[in-house]
């Protein structure tokens, strides 16, 4: 696909680079920001790559966390600084590190590092430059103010740019899918505090990295987001229904809650036995479930 067949959505300061096939996976939007003094590119997705002799000079990039996905452009900007969230900054340094966020089991582990680099052109940065939560990037007439939002990777952070009003959430993508914490570095209950405190953000401008690409207000933010937050209770709630007979970790990783039963991808099992393993321990937790035999669960009755 050409540049010019990718199309772009331009707001105030901010150019949306919508990615192929609507952002889905492998793909994602990625968001230029032009202020008076710098251009900063936000999570550079293979789509940019076709893009590439169309952008202006980048003078640094911008990640919402450290996933192949979003870094897959990186290499096209190894002269200009890359910026992380302080807790993802670790991933960035090699391919090891890289794995380490995943957390996959062998042989899973050594096919994800081929994909690493040859689908996702992974070039590791030893001098990536750590931010925090409340940061600001000044970018001369534009800031863009950095919002740790954790869950889905230790460091995922949104970014608002003002004065454009403009949020840009990563892969808090509001997708029907809805939330993913099924990895080494992802935390179910990190992910629900994150998403609660979402629900006080203030913008005209919502973007994310895949799917949805831009809403306009607040409400039809709000509306979004309570759907994707709702799928976490949904699964709970099917695990619960399923351990009316006593289950193993096993079974229920076969039974799919997060993924449907035809969906493929070799990172499948380890994800989905990741994410339920910790509603598993939430719910032993709450006492709601109890273990009636050596790794054995079923739910509390009355
Ligand atoms: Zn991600």
């Amino acid at each position: 696909m050409s540049a010019v067949e990718l199309e772009d959505r331009k707001i105030g300061h901010v150019t949306v680079l919508f990615g192929e096939r609507t952002g889905k996976y492998p793909h994602g939007n990625s968001l230029l920001v032009r202020g008076a003094g710098e251009t900063i590119l936000i999570d550079p997705s293979l789509s940019v790559i076709p893009r590439r002799d169309a952008l202006p000079p980048i003078d640094r990039l911008l990640l919402s966390h450290c996933h192949e996905d979003h870094i897959a452009a990186n290499f096209l900007f190894q002269d200009v600084p890359w910026h992380f969230h302080d807790e993802d900054l670790p991933g960035i340094r090699s391919l090891e590190d890289m794995l380490a966020i995943y957390g996959f089991p062998e042989p899973l582990r050594s096919l994800w590092k081929g994909v690493l680099v040859e689908q996702f052109h992974f070039v590791p940065s030893s001098d990536a430059v750590g931010f925090r939560d409340g940061d600001v990037f000044d970018l001369g007439q534009v800031r863009i103010r950095v919002i740790h939002t954790p869950g889905h990777t230790r460091g995922h952070s949104v970014f608002l740019v003002e004065p454009d009003d403009l949020v840009y959430l990563g892969d808090i993508d509001l997708s029907s899918f809805g939330p993913y914490y099924g990895e080494a570095w992802s935390d179910l209950e990190a992910f629900e505090r994150t998403l609660e405190e979402l629900r006080h953000l203030q913008a005209r401008w919502y973007a994310t990295f895949h799917h949805v690409g831009l809403l306009e207000g607040r409400e039809a933010f709000l509306a979004r987001l309570e759907r994707f937050a709702a799928v976490i209770r949904d699964r709970e709630e099917r695990l619960l229904g399923f351990l009316t007979e006593p289950r193993t970790l096993d079974e229920i990783v076969e039974h799919r809650f997060v993924f449907r039963r035809k969906d493929g991808g070799i990172h499948i099992e380890s994800v989905e036995r990741r994410s339920m393993a910790q509603h598993v321990d939430r719910l032993l937790r709450e006492g709601r479930i109890r273990e009636v035999s050596p790794g054995g669960y079923r739910a509390a009755s009355g």
